[in-house]
């Protein structure tokens, strides 16, 4: 299964992929997240994204898609994947269909910005292992500790309330494009996000005939 979530910032697609990852047995790539591990490590591409990054704005296309093909071309992606956070402009999913990059569907989680204003105000990531949680939908188990790792859970910079906004802002102009991209494709499947995370799993499930 080789699957794109698609979808608002905050529209849950970590948290989605992270379930769905386990009921289809592929792994989860996410560019936010290996941004994310680049700048804690201090390496050459993090020290490039992480302006971008606290500012709300896309790091470069041509930074994107040097991360993306070394990471599908390692092992564990050889009998499918689940992109989180990419392609995430027209440029990348071009450059990944160059690139020979294939998918079976692209999903799409529907929401409205003002869900997600609501919503991102919530959200705790794990320093550690980039697993998130939401303070009321998802809580950990103990507050401000992951469950999976016992690393310290902390508000993202990019979470803040107007760095939100300008992402949403950019979400509609570069990255909604990519609907009309992948339904002229025959891939797309939309997914009206639901009350709970189970629901909205269910539903993505449901959309892909599972
Ligand atoms: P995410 O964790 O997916 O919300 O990504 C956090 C931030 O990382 C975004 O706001 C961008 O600055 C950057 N980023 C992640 N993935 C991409 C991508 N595919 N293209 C451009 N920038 C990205």
């Amino acid at each position: 299964m080789k699957l794109i979530l698609l979808g608002a910032p905050g529209a849950g697609k970590g948290t989605q992929a992270e379930i769905l990852c386990k009921e289809l047995n592929v792994p989860t790539v996410s560019t936010g997240n290996i941004l994310r591990a680049a700048i804690k490590n201090g390496t050459p591409t993090g020290l490039k994204a992480k302006t971008f990054m606290d500012a709300g704005r896309l790091v470069p296309d041509e930074v994107i898609i040097g991360i993306i093909s070394e990471r599908l071309a390692e092992l564990d992606c050889a009998n499918g994947y689940i992109l989180d956070g990419v392609p995430r402009t027209i440029a990348q999913a071009e450059a990944l269909e160059r690139a020979g990059i294939r998918f079976d569907s692209v999903i799409s989680i529907e929401i409205t910005d003002e869900a997600i204003m609501e919503r991102m105000s919530g959200r705790r990531v794990c320093e550690a292992c980039g697993a998130s949680y939401h303070m009321v939908a998802v809580p950990p188990k103990t507050e401000g500790v992951c469950d999976k790792c016992g690393g310290s859970l902390t508000q993202r910079k990019d979470d803040e309330p107007e760095t939100v906004k300008a992402r949403l802002t950019v979400y509609h102009k570069e990255t909604e494009p990519l609907k009309a991209f992948y339904a002229e494709r025959g891939l797309l499947k939309k997914v009206e996000n639901q009350a709970s995370v189970e629901e909205t799993s269910q539903a993505i499930l449901h959309a892909l005939g599972r």
